[in-house]
């Protein structure tokens, strides 16, 4: 009988600073694992309370393998890699595993400075250790392991009640873009995160865990969207959409700490896997966005969250500040898309546990669709083109036509609306805030446009429409957007803009 290799740790302090992400490297020798019969290595990272680690260990050929985030204390379950597919974790490559110079590099963030016991060092280890050994050398249990890819589908078997409302003669379907699991800071293993969002009537929704990149899947009828929220010092970003083909974030604390320019390229590489990059709550410090006004050019991201957490206790000022951002970049050309999410961590546990928590679905993203259940493609393609409202609560609903007596207004968000030469100088629209579940109280609604408000109206609370005229700058293109404010003036809902363009004159 040949004994197992035994394991190795690796580690360091990390000394209380500025927030940032600092990167440590090293090596560790692998033996051959053939003699032991089992070819299939464990990590996991124990931290101090405190750090916030993303740790990647690469094979000898610099190939990466493996990434495993922890963003609490204690110890995480074992990420495995391995040639056998069944048994790899999530962010991680399958493959034989080669013996000699193993590398790891580590991002490691102290943010003490935030907790309540003040700035002070931390220590963190890391633990890699041949599947089996770490029994007797290593924490844990080798069956408190990370979910392979897999094994969530087979969890649910009852179709949800999904949550759809009709508005502008389309169907539009609620879902929530942006919560998080226990495999990062999150409180509900994705498999309870899921029931919650069928519960709550959602057709889709997205894991969106820390550094940990999740694959698309079917979940008693909704689509999961695949999805990760990445760490940047200039702002934290969702990815939203089909896993890269090897099914990590290639070079992660390189491509993940960008600065302002390399957000551009970011995006192209998403957009040329099929990912959206959302950049998200833009205004919540110290989280928040640092790349000041956006380029002329338009904005580095394809969508911009606008609503998030409304528990936070800037969520208001912050929300407003996403807004005149979003306000800003639409009347420079710009069509990017507004959404929301809510960073769903748990149920009333945590941050602002006195507020009740976060909900998932506060606020609901909606997407127009044509059908159920929902693909990955309908919701992300919905996105992508703007056919998109947000609403705590309810759905706003805006319609826009040229002001011609018969014509009913029909062009929705994401719509292009071509007004002819013959029209009057206004636009007729339909606004609306539907119950989703109820409205909360009298809301007041805002049509806005390249250079502010256009028009304030009272939103009738029995989700019928109002209808009115809009007069029409004299330019030859624009955009209308619906914001939604409840009895205290806050931001409560918007939709994205129908953009309007003027037919030329028959010569
Ligand atoms: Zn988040």
């Amino acid at each position: 009988m040949t004994s197992r290799p035994a394991a190795v740790s690796f580690g360091g302090v990390a000394p209380a600073g500025d927030l940032s992400f600092r990167i440590a490297t090293g090596t560790f020798v692998l033996p051959d694992l053939a003699p032991s019969g089992d070819g299939a290595l464990s990590v996991r990272l124990a931290l101090e309370r405190g750090l916030q680690v993303l740790l990647e260990v690469l094979d000898p050929d610099g190939r990466l393998r493996l990434q495993v985030i922890r963003y609490k204390a204690g110890v995480s379950p074992a990420a495995i890699v391995s040639a056998d597919a069944a048994r790899t974790s999530l962010n991680a490559r399958t493959g034989p595993l080669p013996p000699g110079d193993w590398t790891w590099r580590a991002a490691v963030r102290n943010v003490s400075p935030l907790d309540a016991g003040g700035p002070r060092p931390l220590r963190w280890t890391g633990t890699v250790a041949p599947l089996g050994a770490e029994a007797s050398d290593g924490p844990g249990d080798p069956d408190d392991a990370c979910p392979a890819a897999e094994s969530l589908e087979r969890a649910f078997a009852a179709p949800a009640a999904p949550l759809v409302l009709r508005f502008g003669g389309e169907g539009w379907a609620a879902g929530d873009l942006h919560q998080h699991t226990t495999l990062s800071d999150g409180v509900l293993a994705p498999d309870r995160l899921a029931e919650a969002n069928l519960a709550a009537g959602h057709s889709f929704f997205a894991f969106a865990d820390h550094q940990v990149l999740q694959p698309p899947r079917t979940l008693g009828g909704a689509a999961a969207l695949g999805g990760v929220e990445l760490t940047t010092p200039v702002g934290h970003f969702l990815r939203l959409g089909p896993l890269p083909a090897d099914g990590l974030i290639p070079d992660a604390p390189g491509a993940a700490f960008a600065d302002c320019a390399d957000l551009a390229r970011l995006r192209a590489r998403f957009r040329a896997e099929g990912a959206l990059l959302v950049l998200c709550h833009p205004c919540f410090p110290p989280w928040h966005w640092r790349c000041g006004a956006l380029p002329d050019d338009g904005a580095p991201f394809d969508a911009l969250e606008i609503l998030c957490d409304p528990t936070h206790p800037g969520a208001a000022d912050a929300a407003e500040a996403a807004l005149a951002l979003w306000t800003d970049a639409l009347s420079r050309g710009s069509r990017t898309v507004g959404v929301g999410g809510s960073d769903y961590h748990g149920p009333a546990e945590g941050k602002h546990a006195a507020d009740g928590g976060a909900r998932p679905g506060d606020p609901t993203t909606f997407v127009r669709c044509a059908a159920l259940p929902l693909s990955h493609d309908d919701v992300l393609s919905a996105i992508r083109a703007g056919r998109a409202a947000v609403g705590r609560g309810f759905l706003p609903g805006l319609a826009v036509g040229p002001a011609v007596p018969g014509q009913h207004p029909d062009r929705l968000p994401g719509d292009v609306l071509s007004v002819p030469p013959s029209a009057p100088a206004a636009l007729a629209v339909r606004a609306a805030a539907l119950p989703a579940p109820s409205v909360p109280g009298p809301l007041r609604g805002e049509l806005v446009g390249a250079g502010g408000i256009r028009l304030r109206v009272a939103l009738p609370v029995d989700g019928s429409a109002a209808v009115l005229s809009v007069p029409l700058p004299d330019r030859p293109s624009g955009w209308l957007r619906l914001d939604v404010r409840d009895g205290e003036g806050r931001l409560a809902g918007f939709t994205n803009p129908v953009y309007w363009t003027r037919e030329e004159n028959a010569p």
